[in-house]
């Protein structure tokens, strides 16, 4: 059985029409349209949105539907390209000369530990909806983690189609001995306009590798519990209704 997930070309086709009107629209910032910059672009999009599977060879009735049923869905494609365009060509320089396999990411030295992707979904506490728009900071012992390459960011954003949710993939990191464990301190920042930011603390213990993970289907996965963010008016209103009796409000 061939399983095939759809998105691959509907997102390549967004991404290639979107460079194209750019540069036909002689776009100032937009640095370069090269063929590793846009297949940069699409994976920082396909690392996004939700998969769609179908069985091989099926997929091409189903991909006119895909996009004209789901608004939001084409939408937040949009919107993400747009993002993942600026990023990619922003950040081009260092690895742009090089061949591709070099500008992935830079080298680890083993023993080095391995970081499983963590994925976790932001919702509104009012009605227990997933939030989009909303930017999640992956911090260890108090700083901003790298990621494994630049089409994962850190902060992440929350999109309305991929249901809340924020992943992260941390780039290995190298360190004296094999089979050793260490506890990792993790927090991740919560923040959005109109919202109470909230900070979730937890706790990973790894242990050390002879090699580094460079593929994705070589990680596992951790789910991060949910977290929730409550509208300041309404903690406002909380917070009044609790203290200062006397004030006039
Ligand atoms: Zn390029």
């Amino acid at each position: 059985m061939n399983i095939h997930n759809m998105m691959e070309e509907i997102v390549a086709q967004h991404v290639n029409i979107t460079y194209d009107l750019l540069k036909g629209a002689n776009t100032a910032w937009l640095s370069c349209d090269c063929e590793n910059c846009r297949l940069d672009t699409i994976s920082y999009v396909l690392n996004r949105v939700p998969p769609k599977y179908v069985v091989s060879g099926r997929g091409v009735n189903h991909n006119s539907n895909v996009l004209k049923d789901d608004i939001q869905l084409r939408a937040d494609i949009d919107a993400i390209t747009n993002e993942g365009i600026r990023l990619i060509s922003e950040t081009k320089r260092p690895f742009h000369a090089l061949p591709r396999k070099d500008c992935e990411a830079s080298e680890v030295e083993i023993p080095a530990f391995n970081f499983p992707t963590f994925s976790g979904s932001v919702l509104d506490g009012s009605n227990f909806e997933p939030i989009s728009g909303a930017s999640v900071l992956l911090k260890c012992d108090g700083k901003p983690v790298e990621m494994v390459d630049k089409t994962w960011v850190n902060p992440a954003a929350t999109y309305g189609s991929t249901r809340g949710q924020y992943s992260f993939w941390i780039k290995s990191i190298s360190t004296e001995k094999a089979e050793v464990i260490k506890k990792f301190n993790f927090s991740i920042e919560v923040s959005k306009e109109g919202y109470e930011p909230v900070i979730h603390h937890f706790e990973v213990p790894i242990q050390s590798e002879m090699h580094v993970h460079n593929e994705l289907n070589s990680v596992y996965s951790v789910k991060i519990k949910d977290i929730v963010l409550f509208k300041n008016d309404i903690v406002d209103t909380m917070t009044r209704d609790v203290v200062l009796p006397d004030e006039e409000l």
